[in-house]
């Protein structure tokens, strides 16, 4: 039963498996404190009755206890015969629950329920860890205390020397922590709140430190075996477009991207690099000053995208920068017409195409390359793991990855869920960009903002006006786009306006050509939904209205917001909404209008969603801790980062004598985490 229901093996299970609080015992409510506001209480009183009413899916069990001063009514809907034999008239009781009312008497359904002993006069036991448990288990009368009496019962058995101390001596001392035995049994029995919260401090860090180790050697691992192609020259290709052709000069952090890039490439070893850079940090220009390393040693590139928009986009403009140098560049995408595909196909194959770039379409089986050294990925989050896998099988040896975002990845997150990729920020935009300033409006304001859209426009600027669209195939908000359409060019009207519309269902042609309109400046107004989320570039646009900003998640609004402020023009966005938005949509978007910083935004997000829904994560795994949280837990993060690093690169082996502990509880560990899976 515990096994199916908790997933409890081994004692080892039950260590880690933490109480959620601790009762004091010597603190009891007393009944007449009971009101509609109380949420948990523990009382102590006399069992006066019992008995069991209704029948079939109605029956239930139905008890008085009483103390000085009322009575409270529990009920149990479950388990009722197992309650039953445990329940004495006259006997004192010690119970535990969420308090409610029924018929306009308080009431405790499913209490925790046990005979009631005074406590210790040593003060002692005082604090009873508490467990959190199932409901099958509860039913079947295994509360939460009972898990603890399983606890006690081990912890009376076991010795310090039981328990084998994982982290080396050196680390603890430095960072005082308590022991590992101390820490278990603190945790569950705490002798003191002091003692607690250091036995939550060291398992806290046991965690975090544990997971930190396994990436480091994952990723040394990687680094050491990997074979990867050698790009040991920077040649002409590189150098003509660097000197020639580029339409300005490189920032900081591009050229030390660069120079990082280089490193991993000359090596020998396979590349695994995530670039993040907020929007507009210029991450093509460095994906595109790799690739052209790749051709300066013979390899070609391949650059994939997440919508066909983006590969449309990012094939117009590197094409437009490889003009007049003797590159080929092709397209693959799902609307690529069959000659042309054929053509491309064979171009990759016999090597006179160097770089493609594309779609999924990119991955599928049929797409064989020559000699394929380069993979980039753009927006990453869009594509999963095994996806990116089945890329890096299409080389003999293994080509390089770099994988860009512009989803600026919490510090912290990446550290766990990103943890065994080499790691790059650009954390500088290029120079003249003005902030964008962003302010919330509600809908009832619509006329206003129009006004201010009509005089951006009469400016000679562009601007969106983006509608939720959160699945493609959903009528409701297909219809809401149409309508916004209509009213968009009610106040727009043609001529002298002209307007774009861009969405998921229109064939793949429409959506081209009504795109190349807006970025040609054709048209002034661009309506779409969130295709147009990552990458699109269009330096003239400096206005984008958000529909319905309650409805985005904040990611998805900095990266909407990050299509405009390109230029050199002061670029606006503004987030409409209607009066009743939920606490955290207002949340959001007061962040919004707070920051422009993605990573500021990004850390936000992660605090008010938590990391289970960081797109993109959560299949990794890598974020199910039992007691430590990347979000609360920052620090400590940082701290096991640090050590990890330390410790590993110091002995990649962990064969040193200090380390060997260490070795062996990871390996007695293996199987247990999906670390490895992660890349
Ligand atoms: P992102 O990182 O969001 O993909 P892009 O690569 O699309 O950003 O670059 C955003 C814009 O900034 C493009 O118009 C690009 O030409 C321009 N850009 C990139 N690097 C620089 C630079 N060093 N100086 C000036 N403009 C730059
Ligand atoms: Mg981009």
């Amino acid at each position: 039963m515990l096994k199916k229901e908790l997933g409890m093996f081994t004692f080892l299970d039950l260590l880690e498996h933490y109480p959620n609080r601790h009762i004091d015992k010597t603190k009891v409510n007393k009944i007449r404190e009971i009101n509609p506001q109380t949420e948990f209480i523990q009382v102590v009183g006399t069992l006066l009755h019992y008995e069991i009413v209704g029948a079939g899916r109605g029956k239930r069990l139905v008890a008085q206890l009483k103390d000085s001063t009322g009575i409270l009514e529990l009920a149990w809907f479950q388990g009722i015969s197992w309650v039953v034999k445990n329940l004495h008239v006259g006997s004192d009781y010690l119970v535990f629950g969420k308090t409610g009312f029924f018929n306009g008497k308080p009431q405790i359904v499913h209490p925790e329920i046990e005979v009631y002993i005074p406590a210790k006069a040593d003060g002692k036991d005082f604090l009873e860890p508490v467990y959190p448990t199932t409901e099958k288990l509860k039913a079947r009368g295994f509360n939460g205390r009972q898990m603890g009496k399983l606890t006690y019962t081990l912890f009376s058995q076991l010795q310090p020397k039981d328990i084998i101390e994982n982290i080396p001596q050196g680390i603890l001392e430095r960072l005082q922590l308590m022991g590992r035995y101390e820490a278990y049994r603190n945790i569950h029995f705490p002798a003191s709140p002091v003692l607690y919260e250091k036995a939550m401090h060291r398992l806290k860090f046991d965690e975090l430190f544990i997971a930190q180790v396994r990436l480091n050697l994952v990723r040394l691992e990687r680094h050491r075996v990997s074979r990867g192609a050698v790009f040991e020259k920077v040649g002409d290709y590189f150098n003509t477009l660097y000197s020639k052709y580029l339409p300005f000069e490189l920032t900081g952090a591009q050229k030390r991207v660069l120079k990082e890039i280089r490193a991993d490439t000359g090596r020998g070893h396979q590349m695994n690099r995530l670039l993040q850079g907020d929007v507009g940090s210029g991450k093509t220009i460095v994906a595109l000053l790799s690739m052209l390393l790749a051709a300066d040693n013979g390899y070609q590139s391949c650059f994939m995208a997440p919508t066909e928009i983006l590969a449309q986009q990012h094939f117009n403009s590197l094409g437009r920068l490889l003009k007049e140098m003797p590159v080929e560049i092709a397209i693959l995408t799902g609307s690529t017409k069959a000659k042309e595909r054929r053509r491309v196909l064979q171009g990759l194959l016999d090597d006179t195409i160097h770089f493609v770039v594309g779609t999924h379409a990119v991955i599928e089986d049929v797409v064989q390359f020559k000699n394929l050294g380069l993979v980039i990925v753009d927006e990453q989050h869009r594509f999963g793991v095994a996806q990116r896998a089945k890329l890096w099988g299409k080389a003999t040896i293994p080509p390089h990855v770099l994988v860009m975002t512009a989803t600026p990845i919490p510090r912290t997150l990446a550290m766990t869920a990103y943890g065994d990729l080499d790691y790059s920020v650009m954390d500088e935009l290029p120079p003249g960009r003005q902030p964008i300033t962003t302010v919330h409006r509600y809908e009832t304001a619509r006329a206003n903002v129009m006004d201010f859209v009509r005089t951006e426009i009469d400016k000679g600027r562009q601007v969106y006006f983006i509608y939720p669209l959160i699945e493609e195939s959903e009528k409701m908000s297909y219809e809401d786009l149409m309508q916004g359409y209509e009213q968009v060019k009610s106040f727009f009207p043609e001529p002298k306006f002209r307007i774009s519309m861009v969405h998921g269902r229109q064939p793949g042609e429409q959506k081209e050509t009504n795109m190349q309109r807006f970025v040609s400046g054709d048209t002034q107004i661009m309506v779409s939904t969130t295709v147009i989320e990552v990458g699109v570039d269009v330096p003239n646009a400096s206005v984008m209205v958000i529909e319905s900003a309650e409805k985005f998640g904040l990611s998805q609004l900095h990266q909407l917001r990050g299509r405009v402020g390109r230029g050199i023009e002061k670029s606006f966005c503004i987030l409409l909404t209607g009066t009743k938005a939920s606490k955290e949509a207002r949340e959001r978007i007061k962040v919004m209008c707070a920051t422009n910083d993605g990573f500021r935004i990004a850390e936000k997000d992660l605090e008010i969603r938590g990391p289970g829904d960081i797109e993109g994560t959560r299949q990794s795994g890598a974020l199910n801790f039992k007691i430590a949280s990347i979000v609360n837990d920052k620090v400590l993060l940082e701290c096991a980062r640090e050590e990890a690093e330390k410790l590993v690169s110091g002995d990649a082996e962990l064969s040193m004598t200090k380390n060997l502990p260490l070795k062996t509880f990871l390996q007695s560990q293996k199987g247990k985490n999906g670390w490895s899976k992660i890349s």
